[in-house]
């Protein structure tokens, strides 16, 4: 999606795959500015190594202890979470007053919380299978574990179910007014379930091509084409 919003801008500009073993990690990243690389998007497992060599990083990467944007500029590099800002972007409507379940108690969840919160929702919940890690990650940013999920205005499902086998105890819930599904693909059983329910879907893709996005203005200072991304992306 990224190359394809450079071909579209007529960028000379590439992003390409590096796969980096961990202990290699450092080394390469403060290899690249010098190679002529403007910044990364960093994953799995790299995220806390990324955001511990940067020498500044946003309120997003601090609060949620990980970074999935590095960008290198005047010698200095910065780290960014992009994940929380591409959720909200993606959510559309502002859940400003809103109720709101987090499902999940991971990495993805952790930002949405944050990014929730942040955002001024009038309740957070948070539910996940090993409940302890659902209680420290709500007290961390002030919101609420619960032991079942409860009913919310948004429910974001950031468990890995959908992905891998598993399923989620949604039989009870009253179906929220918006979902939004990480996983990628429209038909997990997530989606399905939010959908039958009368729910605004948004899927993990559009999810994807914001937090993509947000990385890419960053980088250039140009807004991305989001359409063309989108269809880079699901194509
Ligand atoms: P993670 O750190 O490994 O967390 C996985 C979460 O899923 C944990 O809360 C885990 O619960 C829960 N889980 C796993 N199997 C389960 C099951 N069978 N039943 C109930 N809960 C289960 O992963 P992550 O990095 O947060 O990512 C979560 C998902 O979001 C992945 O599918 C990832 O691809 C997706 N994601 C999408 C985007 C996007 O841009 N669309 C961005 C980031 C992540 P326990 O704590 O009990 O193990």
């Amino acid at each position: 999606m990224h190359n394809a919003a450079f071909r579209e801008l007529g960028l000379d500009w590439r992003y390409v795959k590096l796969p980096v073993p961990p202990e290699l990690f450092e080394r390469t990243a403060r290899a690249l500015p010098g190679s002529g690389y403007r910044g990364a998007n960093v994953t799995i497992p790299h995220k806390l190594a990324a955001l511990a060599l940067a020498d500044s990083a946003s309120a997003a990467a601090r609060a949620v202890g990980a970074a999935n944007t590095l960008s290198f500029e005047n010698g200095v590099i910065d780290a960014d979470n992009t994940d929380a800002g591409g959720f909200l972007a993606a959510l559309g409507d502002s859940p400003s007053g809103r109720s709101a379940l987090v499902l999940g108690a991971g990495g993805a969840a952790r930002a949405v919380v944050w990014a929730l919160v942040e955002a001024g929702a009038a309740e957070v919940s948070v539910w996940n299978r090993t409940p302890e890690r659902a209680q420290e990650l709500a007290s961390a940013f002030g919101a609420r574990a619960v032991a079942r999920p409860e009913p919310a205005e948004i429910v974001v499902n950031a468990t890995s179910v959908g992905l891998h086998e598993g399923a989620l105890p949604l039989d009870e819930l009253a179906s929220p007014s918006v979902a939004v599904e990480l996983v990628y693909g429209s038909e997990t059983p997530f989606a399905n379930w939010a959908r039958d329910g009368g729910a605004r879907v948004v899927d993990g893709l559009e999810v994807l091509v914001r937090q993509g996005a947000l990385s890419f203005a960053r980088w250039t200072g140009i807004e991305p084409p989001l359409d063309v991304m989108r269809r880079a992306a699901r194509g």
